[in-house]
């Protein structure tokens, strides 16, 4: 039998099973904590950074961070928004986001983000990347100046062989997500529609579908990012 703990959230209390996240603690207590790189079913690299939260007066990345009896963890906090805000920010100039010409507009989880903590122009300067896009497969291409090297792909994006479509390669500043090809060409629509989905950017995009949801119809175009989870 699991063993739970105690543990308070902006001063609720919580109930969480030992090892699970804060963020999969919250999550079922109704308590949205942002995040870009924590997916259901994928076990987060914990990149993004934007779940970060107090615990016990610590900051720590609560998609990283297990529920433990008796902690204190502070979430929406202006402190802890502004920092939030901040990192949404340099995502934005870090890459080429130019929301009205982009297939995930309305999708997409940055996006949403800037939208729900109320991002104006970034604080920081444009970097306009020029990183190379990968064209070559047939159902997918990846456009590098979108991504934000969450890799949620490389987690959960595995072929019939359970083997990794997607890798990183590089580092720091450098690190770019690959795909392979050959086995890229092998998957499914299905697959191919799972991997342009599990992007929280519109970094991977499905060839010969653009624009089949129309804008106004789309995930967040009138719903609020984290408000399927609020209590
Ligand atoms: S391609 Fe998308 S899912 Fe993959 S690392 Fe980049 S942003 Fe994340």
């Amino acid at each position: 039998m699991s063993e739970t703990v105690t543990l308070t959230i902006d001063g609720k209390d919580i109930s969480g099973i030992k090892g699970e996240t804060i963020v999969q603690a919250a999550k079922r207590a109704g308590i949205y904590i942002p995040t870009l790189c924590d997916f259901d079913g994928v076990t987060s690299p914990g990149t993004c950074r934007v779940c970060t939260v107090k615990v016990d007066g610590r900051a720590a990345a609560a998609c990283k961070t297990r529920v433990a009896e008796g902690a204190v963890v502070e979430c929406d906090t202006p402190e802890l928004n502004e920092l939030r805000k901040m990192l949404i920010e340099m995502l934005f100039v870090e890459g080429n986001h130019f929301c009205p010409a982009c297939e995930k507009s309305g999708n997409c989880d940055l996006q949403a983000l800037a939208y729900r903590f109320a991002m104006m122009a970034p604080r920081f300067d444009y970097e306009f990347p020029d990183r190379e896009i990968e064209a070559r497969p047939k159902k997918l291409m990846i456009d590098r100046n979108r991504c934000v090297l969450c890799q949620r792909c490389v987690q959960s994006i595995l072929t019939e062989n359970d083997e990794p479509l997607f890798t990183v390669s590089n580092r720091g500043n450098k690190a770019i997500i690959e795909i392979d090809v050959k086995k890229a060409d092998g998957i499914d629509d299905e697959l191919a529609q799972k991997a342009m989905d599990i992007c929280p950017v519109g970094a991977i995009i499905r060839k010969r579908k653009g624009f089949s949801e129309p804008i106004g119809t789309r995930k967040y175009d009138k719903t609020v990012i984290g408000s399927d989870i609020q209590g």
